[in-house]
């Protein structure tokens, strides 16, 4: 059967979109490169509206049995502790979950390949990486390096989310616009009780600090602290264990050292790809655009653009509109990938790397203002949360 999407990359990104093109009864083959989903520890917040598509497959209420309930998340420094504080509660009628939840995100894609096999008819191939791509009008192939060698599989379309090294991206020649910080970011994890040294610490704690700024996040059973590591460290010195210890007793000093269940040291961009769409290819996820961390916008932006796009092709496949309408996908998803996730990332790091005393007290003084009054907090946390983001999405009608 060649009238199926193709889907290369079982992350979120890809899950999402399976899961939603099955729920449409529309036929779906999915590659993995890998043997089986991989397991890293990389994302771990999911947002209130991100947290609302996901109920359907059951993954929202998997990922809070397995997960934290986040309804508050605060900005503090090392001095003063708690600067501002921030509810989600106050977005009580804006999505079915005002709170964020704290899981790994591998508990994610677990949840959304348990419910496909539980459907029944999903095809999802491990160990098949695609390599290549022809399109004409009849449809797409895909060229996938698969245990028995090189196969090509037909379909309408393909979605490639297949992460930020994109095949897809790189054999349609899209150019990935931006940046790469100087700056790698290391993510030390640890089952020290922060909450106990801090009494008054949320799951989700942004620690401002002109020398180094870091955040606390915690999964269950383990905190996570994130630092930004100079340009000029190599990759031995910022792995020292003496190192890493001095970066843990500067974000809470104790007596004991901290035992470092894990450390990763990873790149961080601010990436978005010229084009979404190419004929019957589309991208999404981190193939489309990449993002520093500080706000867990991008996970969070490659589940939104791949339920947009499903959303989009199951009308298209059932005959509700035509292929143009999938034009509206990079239409809507592009202009939200640069104004506001990537320009909300960007701030949220110059507001913690704030240098001088100005920008410091410009920071606490925007703090003081939205934290006091309700509208100007509930504004920010539409933001924050990313359902301004989709909604702004959901007026541009025109590609
Ligand atoms: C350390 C770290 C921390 C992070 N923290 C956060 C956070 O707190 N909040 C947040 O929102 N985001 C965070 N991110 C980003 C987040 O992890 C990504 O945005 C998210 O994983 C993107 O999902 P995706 O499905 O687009 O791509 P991925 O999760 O990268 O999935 C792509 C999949 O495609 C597979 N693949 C690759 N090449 C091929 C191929 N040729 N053929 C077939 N399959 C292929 C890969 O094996 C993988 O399974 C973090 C990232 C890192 C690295």
């Amino acid at each position: 059967m060649t009238d199926r999407v193709l889907i290369a990359g079982a992350g979120p990104a890809g899950l999402s979109a399976a899961a939603y093109l099955i729920q449409a009864r529309i036929p779906v083959t999915l590659f993995e490169a890998e043997d089986a989903l991989p397991e890293n520890l990389r994302a771990s917040t999911f947002h209130p509206p991100t947290l609302d598509m996901l109920a359907p497959y059951g993954a929202t209420q998997g990922l809070i049995d397995q997960g934290l309930i986040a309804p508050k998340f605060q900005f503090r420094d090392r001095a003063n502790g708690c600067l501002a504080e921030f509810d989600f509660a106050v977005l009580k009628d804006d999505t079915d979950h005002p709170f964020r939840v704290q899981c790994e995100q591998f508990k994610l894609n677990h949840l959304l390949h348990d419910w496909m096999a539980a459907q029944g008819g999903a095809d999802v191939r491990f160990g098949h990486a695609i390599t290549g791509v022809r399109q004409n009008d009849d449809g797409v192939t895909a060229i996938v390096a698969t245990p028995d060698g090189k196969a090509e599989f037909h379909g309408r379309w393909l979605i490639g989310a297949e992460g930020a090294n994109s095949v897809m991206r790189q054999a349609l020649e899209i150019p990935f616009e931006g940046f790469t910080w100087d700056e790698r970011f290391l993510v030390v994890s640890t089952p020290f009780p922060f909450e106990d040294a801090m009494p008054d610490l949320t799951f989700v704690n942004y620690f401002a600090d002109p020398e180094q700024w870091f955040f606390l996040l915690k999964v269950p059973g383990l905190w996570r602290a994130l630092f930004p590591t100079k340009a000029e460290e190599t990759e031995e010195e910022i792995f020292d264990p003496a190192r890493i210890e001095a970066r843990m007793q500067w974000a809470w000093g104790k007596t004991e050292p901290y035992e470092h269940r894990h450390t990763t040291l990873y790149r961080v961009h601010q990436r978005v790809a010229e084009r979404y769409r190419t004929g019957r290819v589309f991208l999404a996820g981190d193939a489309a655009h990449i993002n520093n961390p500080l706000g867990g916008m991008g996970m969070n932006g490659g589940i939104h653009d791949a339920f947009n796009l499903a959303e989009k092709m199951a009308a298209v496949w059932h005959g509700e509109t035509d292929d143009r309408h999938l034009d509206l996908y990079e239409a809507q998803r592009r202009p939200i990938a640069l104004d506001y996730v990537n320009s909300h990332t960007i701030r949220n790091k110059q507001n913690l790397e704030a240098s001088t005393p100005e920008a410091q007290q410009t920071f606490r003084d925007f703090l003081a203002e939205v934290s006091s009054d309700p509208e100007k907090t509930r504004d920010y946390l539409l933001r924050t949360s990313m359902i301004a983001s989709l909604r702004a999405a959901a007026k541009i009608t025109d590609a």
